[in-house]
């Protein structure tokens, strides 16, 4: 007999769910099915990110309801509207065969009409962000008297976003005899807390130890320099040919210059974040559905409790403020009995931090080696022979064009044309990665600089051969992250991300290096460009390091480096404000993120601590 029909779910929701591919309940489905079949209890399951708790829930609803009523029986709480729309949508597909049956999701962003119309029509499910459910209460738009459950689904986030006092009021509204079912992958003190003023007695179930990870999921992490951050994130991605993965980024800006930097360089990828309009945002996730982009860089929130399935990695490109959002980060990947990786770049000073995770999680993190260039280009030219070696050829559309084929190559030995042909989709990984150095931080043999988080200077002065170093009198105080320095620099200059080298931001000014034979261009480009009202300056860092009598690179004892080690001192040059500067070259686009516009000292020295709630998005509201 099929599992599922043992459970006491009825024949038509087994078939749909067969269709599915759900031949079986998942551990958290079969303990907490009967339980809430009997409808009597009020219930709290806690169970990892990807352990079927949709349906650990959506199946007794189907049950339990009635659908010949026409009016809300059941209300289920989330905290974002993909999630509020995966809710439905799953809810739906398992009542394929059930007639009848109305579920509406409510939700922030989207036309209330709509929804306020689907609501009159009569609807027994509502699946709903806070904020919105009670902007529709408020208007007298739905009956609650008649609610029989409430589901808090993700409950943890939604008190992270700051939903309690909206989901207080809209528990009000429902009747004393309703039953409350919370689920939750992590349980923190607040959602004890709401169980406690909620609930009954509830029926309690944990599913694996509190708060550890999904066992499918590998952890590792590289140490590199801040300064080494995308150019390793480069390297892993093209070490991983097939990577399906979700890069995971602090801020709104971070995941933009991420995604545009990627793109650039000719990578599939899209950002999602809370700025962005529903459209864009509905467009990004099902191209990252439909896996015509491979990259889906995102912030914390934006990208809660998305189940898309075969992600192969989880980048946290930046760590997160808490704890609970790198579960929930993880949980991406690894899902419906699958595995998957999730990877941390980190720079020595968050070594403390991998550790924490690795406690809280039972769990141990492997360290991962960079990538070498060399071992980059060679996996991706032997991936493109072994596609070469596999190709189908089709020699009947072909024949016609042979000859002409022959012609051409005729002159050229085999090795001639092996060379040829690896080069012609290699060129640019070849010159990408042409000189490229060890990126890996020694964590065995940290000297005591670096300790305090101070790179050594001697190896972080040398310029890549090939390259130049420029200085430019712009850098953290402007609120630059390197990310934003590489965008301003090839946005000003048009030149490619992947011809500029390392980025050594500073207080007032930054180095970066550039192929020397784009140095010129780089002069002419910024030539009419202007930052914050001042004009932007750019001198060759060699040239300034002779004059300065200083040693390559190392402003560390000449005047420059006065003003750069005091974030509050002024440029030198023109009336800019540095530390007002919000104007800049963003400008327009993303400008009104103020939450995002943190110092940036802030997020570049190590982390908070986790329990600190500062969320930077976690009031925003879909
Ligand atoms: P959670 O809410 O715990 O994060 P979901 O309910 O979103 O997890 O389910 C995660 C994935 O597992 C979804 O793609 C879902 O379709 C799939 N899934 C759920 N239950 C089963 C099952 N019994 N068999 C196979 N796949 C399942
Ligand atoms: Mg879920």
């Amino acid at each position: 007999m099929n599992p599922f029909i043992e459970l006491g779910i009825r024949h038509d929701i087994v078939n749909a769910l067969t269709e599915l591919g759900f031949e079986k309940p998942t551990p958290i489905q079969e303990q907490s099915v009967p339980v809430l079949l009997a409808g009597s209890n009020d219930f709290v399951g806690l169970a990892q990110t990807g352990t079927g708790k949709t349906a650990a829930f959506g199946l007794p609803l189907l049950e339990l309801l009635d659908f010949s009523e026409k009016h809300p029986q059941a209300v289920i709480l989330c905290p974002t509207r993909e999630l509020c729309l995966q809710i439905s949508n799953d809810l739906k597909k398992y009542a394929k065969n059930l007639n009848n049956v109305n579920v509406v999701a409510v939700y922030g962003g989207a036309s209330i009409s709509d929804q306020l119309r689907q609501i009159r029509r009569g609807v027994q499910i509502v699946v709903a962000t806070p904020g919105r459910m009670l902007d529709i209460l408020g208007r007298n738009a739905i009956d609650f008297s008649h609610i029989k459950y409430v589901v808090l689904d993700e409950a943890d986030e939604m008190l992270n976003m700051g939903f309690q006092e909206d989901i207080n009021n809209i528990l009000s509204t429902t009747p004393e005899s309703k039953k409350t079912w919370l689920f939750s992958a992590t349980m923190p003190r607040e959602v004890r807390r709401i169980a406690k003023q909620y609930m009954t007695d509830p029926v309690e179930l944990t599913m694996g130890t509190e708060n550890t990870g999904n066992a499918n999921i590998n952890h590792e992490y590289y140490v590199v320099r801040a300064s080494d951050k995308f150019a390793t994130f480069k390297r892993i991605i093209d070490f991983t040919p097939g990577i399906f993965g979700i890069v995971f980024c602090r801020t709104k800006i971070e995941t933009q210059d991420i995604a545009e930097a990627l793109i650039k360089d000719g990578y599939n990828a899209n950002a999602l974040h809370g700025d962005l309009s529903q459209q864009q945002r509905d467009k990004v996730m099902k191209q990252y559905r439909d896996k015509s982009i491979q990259l889906l860089i995102a912030t914390d929130v934006a990208s809660r409790g998305i189940d898309v399935k075969d992600v192969t990695h989880v980048i946290n490109y930046s760590l997160p403020d808490e704890l609970e959002s790198y579960t929930h980060r993880s949980g991406r990947t690894a899902r419906a009995g699958k595995s998957g990786v999730s990877i941390s770049i980190i720079n020595v000073k968050e070594l403390g931090k991998i550790r924490q995770i690795e406690r809280t999680l039972g769990k141990k993190f492997v360290k991962a080696e960079v990538p070498s260039g060399f071992d980059v280009v060679e996996k991706q030219l032997f991936g493109m022979i072994n596609k070469l070696h596999n190709v189908t050829v089709n020699e009947e559309q072909i024949a016609p064009y042979m000859p002409r084929i022959m012609q051409e190559f005729g002159e050229l030995s085999k090795e001639e044309l092996i060379k040829k042909f690896a080069s012609v989709e290699f060129n640019r990984f070849l010159e990408y990665y042409k000189n490229s150095k060890d990126l890996n931080v020694d964590t065995n043999n940290i000297n005591v600089n670096e300790r305090n988080g101070r790179p050594d200077r001697s190896r972080r002065d040398e310029t890549e051969a090939g390259f130049t170093r420029l200085f430019i009198n712009v850098g953290s105080v402007d609120e630059f992250n390197r990310g934003d320095l590489l965008g301003f620099i090839c946005n000003s200059t048009q030149i490619s991300g992947k011809s500029i080298g390392k980025i050594d931001l500073k207080g007032v000014f930054s180095f970066f290096e550039v192929e020397n034979d784009l140095v010129e261009k780089v002069y002419a480009g910024f030539k009419t460009v202007e930052f914050n009202g001042r004009e932007v300056r750019i001198e060759n860092a060699g040239a300034r390091q002779r004059e300065s009598g200083g040693r390559s690179g190392g402003s560390s004892n000449g005047s420059r480096n006065r003003s750069s080690s005091s974030h509050h001192s002024r440029p030198r040059t023109g009336g800019g404000n540095g530390s007002g500067g919000n104007g800049g070259y963003r400008g327009g686009s993303g400008s009104n993120d103020s939450s995002s516009r943190r110092p940036r000292e802030k997020q570049d020295s190590g982390f908070r601590d986790f329990s600190g709630r500062s969320k930077s998005e976690s009031k925003k509201r879909w």
